[in-house]
């Protein structure tokens, strides 16, 4: 479930930023977190009555501050609205063209420029990071199943997500996750990626038996597996899905 409050502030306090709830079943506490670029949420276990979370975003008041003026601080290194986009796993090169408006969407206008719209950076983004999750929706289920075939070795299920700090998982009943971040790296690392998951529909561990599957399957993996170490640090800043928490 999720919603968008506006916190009214009482006179004496500067108003808040908007943030959105979301009610979580496998939360303990209250949790405040900061998600690029600059959204707040407010995490809610299902036993806690929506009631309590304004006077808990006020409580927060300096700590989201201070890190709402660090992630400012960032951005400012590295402009948010991105002019262009490359997609090394499948050397696409898109030109951004950013038009300011109320509405958020982004429009394809042709295959290697697109239109952003949104009324600022932060907003504009959020239908960035929606379109670089279709995008990779597009691209790497057919992938994974040609890697699948290629090695021999099968699964159930594939979702594709925005996970903060790992590019996939395969679960017991094989199913595999991949990060839509994955466009970003390079196409052998992705592949390499894909071996991984698939190995461990066999050996869900990382044992010597495991490593030796992988190292059957794909010979050269070490260079990727170092290459996929590095990379979470050269996802644009729009495309990374956690920040401050
Ligand atoms: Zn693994």
């Amino acid at each position: 479930m999720s919603c968008v409050a506006n916190l009214m502030d009482n006179d004496a306090m500067p108003a808040l930023p908007p943030y959105s709830i979301r009610v979580s079943l496998r939360a303990k506490r209250l949790q405040m977190k900061i998600l690029p670029p600059g959204k707040i949420e407010v995490v809610v276990p299902k036993y806690c009555h929506l009631k309590h979370v304004p006077a808990f975003v006020a409580e927060h008041r300096q700590w989201l501050q201070f890190y709402l003026g660090k992630m400012i601080a960032v951005y400012a290194e590295q402009p948010l609205l991105p002019t262009s986009i490359h997609f090394q796993a499948i050397d696409e090169t898109w030109q951004v063209d950013y038009v300011e408006q109320l509405h958020c969407q982004v429009t394809v206008l042709t295959t290697d420029r697109l239109q952003l719209c949104g009324p600022s950076a932060p907003f504009a983004c959020q239908a960035l990071l929606q379109w670089l999750q279709q995008r990779a929706r597009q691209v790497l289920p057919d992938w994974l199943v040609q890697v699948s075939a290629d090695i021999g070795l099968g699964f159930n299920r594939l979702t594709v997500r925005g996970q903060k700090t790992r590019w996939g998982s395969c679960s017991a009943q094989k199913n595999i996750s991949l990060n839509r971040a994955l466009l970003f790296v390079s196409p052998g690392a992705v592949r390499y990626l894909m071996v991984h998951e698939l190995c461990h529909t066999l050996h869900l561990n990382h044992s010597a038996a495991y490593w030796a599957l992988v190292a059957d399957k794909m010979p050269e993996y070490e260079v990727y597996e170092a290459e996929l170490r590095q990379a979470m640090s050269i996802i644009p800043l729009w495309a990374q899905p956690g920040f401050g928490d």
